[in-house]
Protein backbone atom coordinates (compact mmCIF):
# COMPACT_ATOMS: atom_id res chain seq x y z
CA UNK A 1 0.00 0.00 0.00
CA UNK A 2 0.74 3.79 -0.28
CA UNK A 3 2.29 5.76 2.70
CA UNK A 4 0.05 8.24 3.65
CA UNK A 5 1.42 11.65 4.25
CA UNK A 6 -0.93 14.21 5.90
CA UNK A 7 -0.66 18.00 6.09
CA UNK A 8 -1.73 19.76 9.06
CA UNK A 9 -1.66 22.89 10.76
CA UNK A 10 -4.06 26.09 11.30
CA UNK A 11 -5.86 27.97 8.96
CA UNK A 12 -4.27 30.04 6.33
CA UNK A 13 -0.65 28.59 6.84
CA UNK A 14 -0.99 27.32 3.22
CA UNK A 15 -1.73 23.56 3.36
CA UNK A 16 -4.11 23.60 0.49
CA UNK A 17 -1.37 25.68 -1.82
CA UNK A 18 1.13 23.34 -0.95
CA UNK A 19 -1.26 20.30 -1.57
CA UNK A 20 -1.46 21.45 -4.89
CA UNK A 21 2.00 22.46 -5.47
CA UNK A 22 3.01 18.82 -4.05
CA UNK A 23 0.70 16.63 -6.48
CA UNK A 24 1.59 19.03 -9.24
CA UNK A 25 -1.97 20.60 -9.80
CA UNK A 26 -4.71 23.14 -8.48
CA UNK A 27 -7.11 20.61 -6.99
CA UNK A 28 -7.39 22.31 -3.37
CA UNK A 29 -9.37 25.63 -3.16
CA UNK A 30 -7.38 28.25 -1.40
CA UNK A 31 -8.77 30.81 0.38
CA UNK A 32 -7.41 34.13 0.90
CA UNK A 33 -9.52 34.27 4.27
CA UNK A 34 -8.92 32.52 6.78
CA UNK A 35 -10.73 29.68 6.01
CA UNK A 36 -11.89 26.00 6.21
CA UNK A 37 -10.42 23.50 3.00
CA UNK A 38 -13.93 22.04 2.07
CA UNK A 39 -13.45 18.38 2.53
CA UNK A 40 -10.11 16.29 3.46
CA UNK A 41 -8.64 16.04 0.08
CA UNK A 42 -6.65 12.79 -1.23
CA UNK A 43 -4.44 12.92 -4.68
CA UNK A 44 -1.42 10.21 -5.42
CA UNK A 45 2.02 12.37 -5.74
CA UNK A 46 5.89 11.17 -6.60
CA UNK A 47 8.73 12.33 -6.11
CA UNK A 48 12.14 10.68 -6.96
CA UNK A 49 10.06 6.99 -7.73
CA UNK A 50 8.41 6.58 -4.34
CA UNK A 51 4.50 7.46 -5.00
CA UNK A 52 2.49 8.08 -1.77
CA UNK A 53 -0.95 9.66 -1.06
CA UNK A 54 -1.07 13.20 0.43
CA UNK A 55 -3.98 14.57 2.16
CA UNK A 56 -5.08 18.14 2.73
CA UNK A 57 -6.83 18.56 5.97
CA UNK A 58 -9.55 21.41 6.89
CA UNK A 59 -12.81 20.32 7.05
CA UNK A 60 -16.31 21.63 6.97
CA UNK A 61 -17.57 19.36 9.01
CA UNK A 62 -16.06 20.70 12.37
CA UNK A 63 -16.69 24.65 10.90
CA UNK A 64 -19.98 24.60 12.85
CA UNK A 65 -18.69 25.40 15.80
CA UNK A 66 -16.28 28.24 14.53
CA UNK A 67 -13.80 27.15 17.45
CA UNK A 68 -10.43 26.92 15.25
CA UNK A 69 -8.06 25.02 17.72
CA UNK A 70 -10.25 22.17 18.74
CA UNK A 71 -11.10 21.99 14.68
CA UNK A 72 -7.37 21.78 14.49
CA UNK A 73 -6.99 19.41 17.29
CA UNK A 74 -9.28 16.90 15.17
CA UNK A 75 -7.66 17.25 11.82
CA UNK A 76 -4.30 16.58 13.67
CA UNK A 77 -5.88 13.64 15.90
CA UNK A 78 -7.56 12.38 12.67
CA UNK A 79 -3.73 12.53 10.43
CA UNK A 80 -2.15 10.72 13.61
CA UNK A 81 -4.17 7.77 12.95
CA UNK A 82 -4.35 7.97 9.69
CA UNK A 83 -1.35 8.95 8.14
CA UNK A 84 2.42 7.47 8.05
CA UNK A 85 4.26 10.84 7.97
CA UNK A 86 3.06 14.09 9.16
CA UNK A 87 4.18 17.61 7.64
CA UNK A 88 3.18 20.05 9.91
CA UNK A 89 3.33 23.61 8.20
CA UNK A 90 3.52 26.50 9.87
CA UNK A 91 3.32 30.14 8.80
CA UNK A 92 6.96 32.48 8.64
CA UNK A 93 5.10 35.44 8.39
CA UNK A 94 2.87 34.80 11.21
CA UNK A 95 5.24 33.44 13.19
CA UNK A 96 4.38 31.35 16.40
CA UNK A 97 0.60 31.20 17.56
CA UNK A 98 -0.71 29.23 20.46
CA UNK A 99 -2.84 26.99 17.81
CA UNK A 100 0.87 25.86 16.59
CA UNK A 101 1.79 25.40 20.50
CA UNK A 102 -1.07 22.76 20.73
CA UNK A 103 -0.56 21.15 17.74
CA UNK A 104 2.80 20.78 17.96
CA UNK A 105 1.88 19.29 21.46
CA UNK A 106 -0.20 16.62 20.19
CA UNK A 107 2.22 15.83 17.80
CA UNK A 108 5.30 15.44 19.84
CA UNK A 109 3.41 12.52 21.35
CA UNK A 110 3.20 10.49 18.32
CA UNK A 111 6.22 8.08 17.02
CA UNK A 112 5.59 8.37 13.20
CA UNK A 113 7.95 10.62 11.73
CA UNK A 114 6.76 14.41 11.97
CA UNK A 115 8.34 17.11 9.50
CA UNK A 116 8.24 20.57 10.51
CA UNK A 117 7.57 23.03 7.98
CA UNK A 118 7.52 26.84 8.49
CA UNK A 119 5.92 27.95 4.97
CA UNK A 120 6.03 31.93 3.12
CA UNK A 121 8.97 32.15 3.19
CA UNK A 122 10.19 33.90 -0.35
CA UNK A 123 12.86 35.82 0.82
CA UNK A 124 15.60 33.48 2.28
CA UNK A 125 17.99 35.84 3.56
CA UNK A 126 15.32 37.00 5.79
CA UNK A 127 13.57 33.90 6.54
CA UNK A 128 10.93 35.62 8.65
CA UNK A 129 10.09 34.28 12.77
CA UNK A 130 11.99 31.14 11.66
CA UNK A 131 13.85 30.88 14.62
CA UNK A 132 11.00 31.06 17.20
CA UNK A 133 9.65 27.30 15.70
CA UNK A 134 12.50 25.47 17.09
CA UNK A 135 10.41 26.16 20.42
CA UNK A 136 8.07 23.55 19.14
CA UNK A 137 10.34 20.92 19.92
CA UNK A 138 9.69 19.04 16.45
CA UNK A 139 13.38 19.57 15.16
CA UNK A 140 14.74 22.31 12.66
CA UNK A 141 12.25 23.79 10.60
CA UNK A 142 12.47 23.26 6.75
CA UNK A 143 11.67 26.51 5.10
CA UNK A 144 9.13 26.92 1.93
CA UNK A 145 6.77 28.99 -0.30
CA UNK A 146 4.50 26.71 -1.01
CA UNK A 147 3.36 29.49 -3.70
CA UNK A 148 6.80 30.37 -5.20
CA UNK A 149 7.87 26.39 -5.08
CA UNK A 150 11.38 27.04 -3.59
CA UNK A 151 12.95 24.72 -1.44
CA UNK A 152 9.72 22.09 -1.71
CA UNK A 153 12.09 19.92 -3.95
CA UNK A 154 14.29 19.71 -0.67
CA UNK A 155 10.89 18.86 1.74
CA UNK A 156 10.46 16.30 -0.94
CA UNK A 157 13.67 14.49 -0.35
CA UNK A 158 13.22 15.09 3.27
CA UNK A 159 9.56 13.51 3.08
CA UNK A 160 11.14 10.58 1.02
CA UNK A 161 13.96 9.97 3.11
CA UNK A 162 11.00 9.25 5.94
CA UNK A 163 8.85 7.37 3.58
P1 LIG B 1 -4.87 26.75 4.30
O1 LIG B 1 -6.03 27.38 4.99
O2 LIG B 1 -3.83 26.32 5.29
O3 LIG B 1 -5.24 25.67 3.34
O4 LIG B 1 -4.15 27.92 3.45
P2 LIG B 1 -4.32 28.31 1.89
O5 LIG B 1 -3.52 27.37 1.04
O6 LIG B 1 -5.78 28.43 1.58
O7 LIG B 1 -3.56 29.71 1.85
C1 LIG B 1 -3.95 30.77 2.71
C2 LIG B 1 -3.38 32.08 2.17
O8 LIG B 1 -1.96 32.08 2.23
C3 LIG B 1 -3.75 32.36 0.71
O9 LIG B 1 -3.98 33.73 0.55
C4 LIG B 1 -2.49 31.92 -0.03
O10 LIG B 1 -2.34 32.57 -1.27
C5 LIG B 1 -1.41 32.35 0.95
N1 LIG B 1 -0.16 31.56 0.79
C6 LIG B 1 -0.04 30.22 0.72
N2 LIG B 1 1.24 29.85 0.55
C7 LIG B 1 1.97 30.99 0.51
C8 LIG B 1 3.38 31.27 0.37
O11 LIG B 1 4.22 30.39 0.21
N3 LIG B 1 3.75 32.57 0.43
C9 LIG B 1 2.85 33.58 0.60
N4 LIG B 1 3.32 34.81 0.63
N5 LIG B 1 1.52 33.36 0.73
C10 LIG B 1 1.08 32.08 0.68
MG1 LIG C 1 -7.03 24.76 2.89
Amino acid sequence: PKPVVAIVGRPNVGKSTLFNRLVGNRVAIVEDEPGITRDRLYRDAEWAGRVFTLVDTGGLDFAESGDIPRQVRRQVELAIEEADVILFLVDARAGLTSTDEDTAALLRRTRKPVLLVANKVEDFQRPGQLAEFYRLGLGEPIPVSAAQGMNTGDLLDRLVSVL
